[in-house]
């Protein structure tokens, strides 16, 4: 863990104000422990921790990106935006970040209907207990369900009763990806779409996107092969949009090898991404 990351930067880090389990500050002081100069904070639809983050960025001397990643729907696949340098103080901006929160309060909801149909007891404030009040998810019902010892882990309760197909699941409230890049451009952002690799999205869907307003592509991620990153490069040459990168961090307990910044882009990518915006 103390030796150095690949690289410089990491654009895409979760924290507890999403489904991450480092504190704000406790990834960025990770980030500068492993020599990294700046990071990217993209919390699932909220930007919560940017405040802390911000303050331990500035004390220990590395620059925060201020981010988001946007879950949406398309064509039948889950597609993350990714934002950075939105105005955090715009009233669109955090009146829709404030109705995506409250429409995953309602799946959260349903879920728990669902489970209790099922005989399995649990209550909103217990799943709350564990979201801290932010983003509340499925991984916050999975908790709530191994607490209360009705599985043995996480994954067991992803399996049998909460992922698509089992008996618990509720689809998500869709957004278009369209939407995303909107929201995020609206207020002031650089939209991004994240690992298109992961969701195997064509040249001709980005093209669609890029048409939308997409301004970049995530290309250095742990979910792309070697042969993925040089069609995506590519891809990103032909369109003149820009490349980005990150390892995806969600905590030292999530994916085990996963480090921060054993992904990410050059102090030259990120000069491309603060081209674009100045914030
Ligand atoms: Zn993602
Ligand atoms: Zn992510």
């Amino acid at each position: 863990m103390s030796k150095k990351a690949k690289y410089p930067v990491d654009l895409h880090c979760h924290t507890t104000a999403s489904d991450g389990t480092l504190k704000p500050a406790d990834l960025v002081d990770l980030a500068a422990g492993r020599g990294l100069r700046a990071i990217g904070l993209t919390d699932h639809d909220t930007i919560e921790g940017w405040n802390a983050a911000e303050k331990a960025a500035q004390k220990i001397g590395i620059t925060l990106i201020k981010g988001i990643e946007i879950n949406t729907d398309w064509q039948g696949r889950e597609i993350h935006i990714l934002g950075y340098g939105m105005d955090g103080d715009n009233i669109s901006f955090k009146n829709h970040l404030y109705d995506l929160q409250e429409k995953r309060v309602l799946r959260v909801k349903k879920i728990i209907d669902k489970l209790t149909g099922l005989g399995l007891e649990i209550s909103f404030e217990e799943v709350n207990g564990f979201s801290k009040g932010e983003s509340i998810g499925r991984p916050h019902v999975a908790q709530a369900l191994v607490k209360k010892g009705y599985v043995e882990n996480t994954q067991m309760a992803f399996n049998y009763f909460l992922k698509i197909g089992a008996p618990a699941y509720v689809p998500r409230y869709k957004l278009h990806p369209e939407q995303a890049v909107r929201i995020i451009r609206n207020a002031g952002g650089v939209a991004i779409l994240a690992h298109p690799g992961a969701q195997e999205i064509s040249f001709k869907q980005i093209h669609e996107l890029v048409t939308a307003g997409l301004q970049g592509i995530e290309i250095c991620h742990p979910d792309h092969s070697p042969e993925q990153i040089i069609t995506y490069k590519k891809i990103a040459n032909s369109l003149g949009i820009i490349a980005t990168g990150g390892s995806d961090y969600h905590g030292p307990e999530i994916k085990k090898d996963i480090e921060i910044g054993d992904w990410g882009v050059s102090m030259e990518d990120l000069a491309n991404l603060l081209q674009i915006y100045d914030r």
